[in-house]
Order: structure tokens, then sequence, then C-alpha cells
């Protein structure tokens, strides 16, 4: 494709994503895809072309094909999982990274790449209310910074172990605390860090779904009594199910008492720290280690962005670091190596993105946004609360509500197989997305609110639709 041809085809794909948008936020697709497994492929040659293909033509499969195969995360109406807000300025931010084509090997390769992640994650730090004592790096995913945290809590345990005999040779097994309503993205990464599933524990919540620091606090006793050495705590800021709130300043007390690693996951409910009157849900987080938020959830940046913030880049780098010859520079030292602050090499330009967000929107717009999606699940859990046969089965703190229908004497799995009817009948429906998740054992629906196109009308919309088909039995 000549430049040429690209900024023909480009125009045509960017008036294509416009209008995407465009009708996604007036509803006129059903919001989760109407397909069955399979089906995209089946439209599709099995080999690939040799020869080449037109752009027109992969325009018209774009729409022809694929489209019809997406369910619409930016639909106002999807208030399934969590919000994955991408803003058309983030949409612009990733293409002006793909077309710069920068590849952040050194500071060298790309200075541009460096300096603008440097200053992007230290606005997003000033956003947070947090103090300069971070430093903070952009991962893919929160499941890798969690990943590199435990990696990290290990090498400080093992005074950095990994450059003996690893977790083989470390004298007692290391210990790794996580809560009941951990994102799964904890455990999976305590396990690939080497702990070992045996070494895991699992700390038990209170009536609103927050790690019990007096139950943790009896397990790092009876840990050490053991001859165990504990190493690293996970807390959850915005857990998953019910966007609880682990009791940071507790864990970080515990933490420090007990030497270990302190960890925050924040990947949702980090963007509500833009809002000083949500930082009363993270007490503590200064004495944390490490902490993950994800930007690419609430805030608007296009996935993937998820920002890992540490206090201690120095034994970041020394965990992470790798230093071949071909990618030393007289640059070295003078700058940060991003490749050192994590676990890949190569590095796309991600703080595009996250710079065009803030500037487009300003922090103003961004705060607005999250006030409005609070106001949001406080409207909808009243009515909810209001309701007869309706129950709320877990505290609104920040954008997500958990509901059950509970019609009179349908009890265990009637009411498993109930609550499951009416929101697949939802979900099949195209004219809402909504996530059931089980709490307690038992299924229960989740209220996810966040989308940016979503309007206080889609709100009571749900509502109307959530009463009429758990109404309307099989
Ligand atoms: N942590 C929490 C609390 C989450 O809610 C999620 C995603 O739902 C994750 C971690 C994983 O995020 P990612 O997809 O960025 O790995």
């Amino acid at each position: 494709m000549t430049p040429a041809e690209f900024r023909r085809v480009g125009h045509e794909l960017i008036d294509f994503i416009a209008d995407y948008r465009a009708r996604a936020s007036r509803g006129e697709f059903p919001v989760m895809a109407q397909i069955t497994p399979g089906a995209l492929r089946a439209k599709l040659p099995a080999v690939p072309p040799l020869q080449p293909e037109s752009g027109d033509q992969l325009l018209r499969d774009l729409s022809a094909v694929i489209l019809p195969a997406c369910s619409h995360w930016q639909d106002p109406r999807f208030f399934g999982y969590f919000p994955s807000n991408s803003l058309l300025s983030a949409v612009l931010g990733d293409l002006a990274s793909t077309g710069l084509a920068q590849l952040g090997l050194n500071w060298q390769a790309s200075p541009a790449l460096t300096e603008l992640e440097e200053l992007t994650t230290d606005w997003l730090r000033q956003m947070l209310g947090l103090s300069e004592r971070w430093r903070g790096v952009i991962q893919d995913t929160a499941s890798t910074a969690t990943f590199v945290a435990l990696v990290c809590a290990r090498e400080r345990a093992t005074d950095y172990g990994a450059t003996r005999a690893g977790l083989q040779g470390a004298p007692a097994p290391l210990i790794v605390y996580v809560s009941s309503q951990s994102h799964s993205s904890v455990g999976k990464a305590a396990l690939l860090a080497g702990f070992g599933s045996e070494h895991l524990r699992i700390v038990p919540t209170d009536e609103r779904f927050a790690m019990r620091a007096d139950v943790l606090e009896t397990m790092l006793i009876d840990d050490r009594a053991a001859g165990h050495v504990p190493c690293a705590i996970v807390a959850t800021c915005g857990t998953t199910a019910t966007t609880a709130l682990d009791p940071i300043d507790s864990l970080a007390e515990l933490a420090s008492r007990h030497r270990c690693w302190l960890h925050v996951d924040a990947a949702l409910a980090g963007s509500a720290m833009i809002v000083p009157e949500c930082r009363q849900h993270w007490v503590g987080v200064e004495a944390a280690d490490s902490l993950v938020v994800n930007p690419h959830k609430w805030l608007g940046v296009a996935f993937d962005c998820s920002t890992y913030f540490v206090r201690d880049p120095e034994h970041l780098v020394r965990v992470m670091s790798s230093n071949p010859s071909y990618l030393q520079t007289a640059a070295d030292g003078a700058a940060p190596n991003y490749r050192d602050w994590g676990v890949p090499l190569g590095r796309r330009m991600r703080s595009l993105k996250l710079w065009f967000v803030i500037r487009e929107q300003g922090v103003a717009a961004l705060q607005a946004r999250i006030r409005r999606d609070l106001g949001y699940a406080q409207w909808f859990a009243a009515k909810v609360d209001a309701a007869d046969h309706w129950r709320r089965l877990a505290p609104v703190p920040l954008q997500t509500v958990c509901v059950r229908h509970e019609p009179e004497g349908l009890r265990g799995e009637a009411l498993d197989a109930h609550t499951l009817a009416w929101v697949g009948r939802i979900n099949r429906s195209g004219e809402a997305y909504l996530t059931p998740a089980q709490i307690d054992g038992r299924w229960m629906v989740r209220v996810s609110f966040g989308t940016h196109t979503t309007t206080q009308k889609h709100v009571e919309d749900l509502w109307a639709l959530m009463r009429r088909e758990a109404l309307a039995g099989p």
C-alpha cells in the first residue's frame, strides 16, 4: 500500500469508524453479537489469499462480515463486565502510535516514546492524587502488572534469589495472600511467579466482600510459626464481582509489620481516584509497594493501557533488567529504559492514546464523567432497594450494582435458573448487555455503569427492561 492509497482507504476507514460509533451510540446494533460460534469463520476463506486484495475489499468485509460478529462495548446499553471505554481521541492516539511505528527498545530507539510515557504516567499520578514518591510505567494489562509485582515481591523476600537458585533454592516457602474476591489474574500471577498453589492463602471476606484484616493477621502469624515466609499481600480496590474495597490502610500496616510486599489491584476503581471524594476508598495506598490502575477500563483510554506504579523503581529495574550489548547506548543511565520496567522488550507508544485522551477531554470532563456514573449507580441502587422482590446484594461504593430478582418461594437452584433465564433473554434480545456472576455460590446480575455514551434515559430503560424480563417467565 502506497502512502497515497493509505490516504484514500484510511479516510474511508475513519469515516467507517465515525459512522460505526455514531450508529452504536444510537443503539442501532444488538449490543451482544447475535451469532453462533464458528459463524464468522464460515464466511471467510480458510486459506490466505495468494494475490493481493484491494483496500476496498478489506473495508467491504470489515463492514459485511466483521461488524455483525462484534459485541458493542461502546453502545450506551452496554452494562456488562466493566466499562472499557475507548474515547475517539484514544482511537486517534492509537492510530498515531501505529502510524509512527515506534518501538521503544531503549531511550535512543525512540526518545519520544520514553519521554511521553514518563510524562503521561506522571500526569496520571497527579490526577490520582498520588505523591511524588510514585513512578509509573505502562503495561499491557493489570494481569501483567500484578505478575511483575509478585516477581518483585519474591525477589525482595529472597534478596534477589533468582540470581542464585531461584525459588527452588529458597530455605522456606514464600506465601502470598489474596482474598476470595481477588481477580483470577492475581492467583494466576502467583502461580506463574512460581509460588505454587499450596502457598497461596485465600483470605476470607466480610459482609461487604472486603478482605478481613483480622483473619489475615492470624494467617500471617500462623505461617511464620510454621516456618513459612509471608511474602506478598494483594489488596483489591474495587473487586470484579461487586467493586468491594479491601481495607488498604489495615493491610498496609500488616504488610509493614510482617515485611510483606503490598500490591494494590485498582484495575477498575483506580480511575475513580481522579475524583477527590473517591480517594477515601484507598486510604493507605501511599504505603503500598506497587499499584495497578487501568485507564483502559473506566477512564476512556482504548485497550490496552494499564499503568503500573511503584515506589522503588530501582528495585523493579534490578529485577527486570537485561542488558545485552546490542541494546546498550550512550544514553543509558540518563533516561529510563522501559524494557527494564516489565516483561517485554519491545514497547508500543501506548502513552499517545493516554496523552490524547487527557488533553482532548481535560481533567474536569473526565472527573464529571466518573461522577455521572457514580450517580447512575446510586439512582439504580435506590430503585432496586425500593422494588418488591428485588434484592441488592452488595454495597455500591462505585459504578456497579449487584442485583437479584427473587420471586416469592424461589430458592436455590430454581432461583439460579430464573436469574440466568431472564438475564439470558436480555442479552439475546440485543437490547442491553449484562453479566451474571456468582456471589456466595448463587447467581446474581451485575449492572456495571460507565460506558461513555450512556445517558440517564438508558439507565431508566434498563431498569424497565430488567423488570419486564424478570416477570416474563421462560
Ligand atoms: N483486576 C481487577 C480488579 C479486574 O476487574 C480485572 C478485569 O476485570 C483485572 C484485574 C484484569 O484486568 P486486565 O484485563 O487488564 O488484565
